[in-house]
């Protein structure tokens, strides 16, 4: 199994990123294995960010590392969360306010799409000039109401009409087949088969 760090400290896309990254030949192991602390995302879009988080890991660590930027993009919202999603509903970061937060924007709103977007960059190392950049999207609708107990952040708003199911209440390989993140994967490791 070849190392890859992974610059996140979600506990959610952790367990995602090694399920999907595992039959792949690659061990993903988290950065806070090696102490290293969560990088600043001051940038404008998910790509910047993700670019700078997969850039410290792989600089602390001196090893490979790729880093995800994701977030939820509302059209009535003008794209709101957007890369705001984890914070949405400000500091300390949760999940139960920033649904409740989202709901409250959406209120008497007909409009209800909106889709993931996920970003992933994977570095060679630190100063590779060539990072393999991949994404993935997931659109749906937001309910008016929470639906399911899996998933994390958003999940038991989003809703997949082809589906018929929120993300919390898809089975976790469902999920790790249609997500923005699954796709984003799968598009990775079409790029790195490619390099
Ligand atoms: P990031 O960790 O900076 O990429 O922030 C991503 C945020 O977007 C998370 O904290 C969630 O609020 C939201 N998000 C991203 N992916 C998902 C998902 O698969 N399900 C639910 N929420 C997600």
């Amino acid at each position: 199994m070849k190392k890859l760090i992974v610059a996140s400290g979600n506990q959610g896309k952790l367990r995602e990123f090694r399920q999907i990254l595992a039959p792949l030949g690659f061990e993903a192991v988290p950065q806070s294995e090696y102490n290293v602390p969560e990088a600043d995302e001051p940038h404008l879009t998910f790509l910047e960010n993700a670019l700078e988080k997969a850039r410290h890991a792989s600089r602390m660590t001196g090893l490979p590392a790729m880093a995800d930027d994701s977030g939820i993009c509302v059209d009535a919202l003008g794209g709101e969360p957007g890369i705001h999603s984890a914070r949405y509903a400000g500091e300390p970061k949760s999940d139960e306010r920033n649904n409740e937060k989202l709901l409250d924007a959406l209120k008497n709103c007909v409009k209800r799409s909106a889709h993931y977007h996920c970003v992933i960059v994977y570095l060679r190392h630190a100063e590779d000039p060539e990072p393999v950049v991949a994404e993935g999207r997931w659109d749906g609708l937001i309910l008016e109401s929470p639906r399911g107990l899996g998933g994390f952040g958003y999940d038991p708003l989003f809703f997949d009409p082809v589906l018929g199911k929120t993300g919390a209440e898809l089975d976790h390989e469902i999920k790790n087949r249609v997500s923005h993140r699954a796709k984003a994967m799968v598009d990775l490791m079409e790029k790195l088969r490619c390099s």
